[in-house]
């Protein structure tokens, strides 16, 4: 039995909501929390039609800790789940030191003005966390989370030494909108339109944002062009698995998307160097965001899945090379009859919902800032597939 507070209400926000609310044996009282309270009442709404159960819910800016600290302490919860922005990790992470709560969230920390991801200042906050007796855990929805989990179970079950490591992400859905992003705009472009980057013999390489690509066959889509990119779990897999020769994140983007990219960027409207607007300073990334769609709302008419799974070559543990791949397939109009929301932002809350029980339950412990693949896999993997997100095991 244990109290937990949701900051965030957008699509991922919905879905560990959703997920929690179904498991009340373990999450016993849930407050969601967000700068809009009218979008927390609706999620709120939604779960007490589906479930019958109630759910608090408060308006907070969490940009500043002694906001996010007043409800902590008003709400007394066991645990933080912080699905709001990446900017607002070290301001959460600072009032969960500050009450000694748990922490939990799914983004590295970036600061604003440059995109740049990084876990150096969330990692700087490791003894402190430990000081305080409380765990932080980085990076758990599917990837960073699920992805760093198959990683850690294929070392534990299969590979003496994993040798070759790619991540391999397809969303094969369509929403029927001319151009959106599946999860907040503004980190997604962001992510995109820098600097592709892996790992090899040692050393990180950097290529030209999406010049790097190949079709990759999914199980159940077939093969889809995917592009290299950075992304966060390379650097924590890095520094945790040592022995990796070489690993890499691949994502498909369609034709059409690219295209749409390609122009945005072209007319400055990716850009997040502030420019002056009718005399007022405007960031443009952050105006193209107020005339996306929002994540939440792309699920009601998408289509199709997401197949996202970790391929490893490497040696086995009885001497010989061997190549094992572990994914989840998700099904976007399922997710949307489960929760409202399409499959990015299912596969994400799920792995965020179950990281917390596993903390909450005393499965996962320690005391520090941690990303998931240093827990034993075991108890996640046996558990992952009952909540929505079963993984297949196949070689490649
Ligand atoms: P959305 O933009 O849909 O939702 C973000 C929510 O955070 C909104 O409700 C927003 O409020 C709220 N918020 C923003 N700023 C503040 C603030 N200062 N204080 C309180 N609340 C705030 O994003 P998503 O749900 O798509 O993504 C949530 C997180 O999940 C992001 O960090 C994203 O990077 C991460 N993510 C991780 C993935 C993974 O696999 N690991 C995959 C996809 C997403 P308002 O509505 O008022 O703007």
């Amino acid at each position: 039995m244990a109290r937990v507070m949701i900051i965030g209400a957008g699509g991922v926000g919905q879905v560990v909501t959703h997920k929690c609310a179904q498991v009340p044996e373990v999450f016993s009282d849930i407050l969601l929390a967000s700068r809009t309270k009218a979008k927390c009442d609706r999620i709120a709404e939604r779960v007490y039609q589906q479930y019958g159960r109630k759910i608090q819910t408060a308006a907070l800016d969490a940009d500043k800790p002694k906001n996010t600290i007043k409800l902590i302490k008003k709400f007394k919860p066991d645990m933080v789940i912080n699905v709001a922005l990446p900017y607002q990790d070290l301001p959460i992470m600072d009032a969960c030191l500050a009450t000694r709560t748990h922490y939990l969230d799914t983004a590295n920390y970036e600061p604003k003005d440059v995109a740049k991801f990084e876990y150096k200042w969330q990692w700087a906050y490791h003894e402190k966390f430990k000081e305080a007796g409380i765990m932080a855990v980085l990076g758990c929805g599917f990837d960073p989370g699920m992805t760093n989990i198959y990683t850690a179970y294929m070392k534990k079950h299969y590979f003496k030494k994993m040798k070759y490591v790619d991540i391999v992400d397809c969303n094969a859905g369509d929403h029927g909108k001319a151009f959106a992003t599946n999860f907040n705009p503004e980190i997604n472009i962001r992510e995109i339109t820098q600097k592709g980057r892996y790992y090899e013999n040692g050393e990180w390489k950097e290529i030209d944002p999406m010049s790097v690509h190949k079709p990759i066959d999914y199980p159940g889509v077939g093969p889809k062009e995917s592009y290299l990119l950075f992304h966060e779990e390379l650097e924590s897999l890095v520094k945790n698995f040592p022995e990796i020769e070489r690993i890499r994140f691949w994502m498909t983007f369609s034709e059409n998307y690219l295209t749409h990219l390609r122009v945005l960027q072209n007319v400055g409207l990716t850009s997040i160097k502030p420019v002056v607007f009718q005399g007022k300073k405007i960031v443009p990334l952050e105006f193209l965001k107020a005339l996306l769609p929002e994540p939440a709302s792309l699920g009601e008419n998408y289509r199709g899945k997401t197949v996202i799974g970790v391929q490893i070559e490497g040696e086995g543990y009885s001497g010989q090379m061997e190549r094992r791949f572990i994914y989840n397939i998700c099904d976007h109009a399922e997710s949307y009859k489960e929760t409202g929301t399409q499959a990015v932002a299912y596969t994400t809350g799920v792995p965020a919902m179950l990281g917390a029980m596993m903390v909450l339950t005393g499965v996962w412990k320690g005391a520090g800032v941690f990303n998931v693949e240093e827990f034993d896999p075991d108890p996640f993997m046996e558990k992952i597939g009952q909540y929505g997100l079963p993984w297949q095991e196949t070689t490649f």
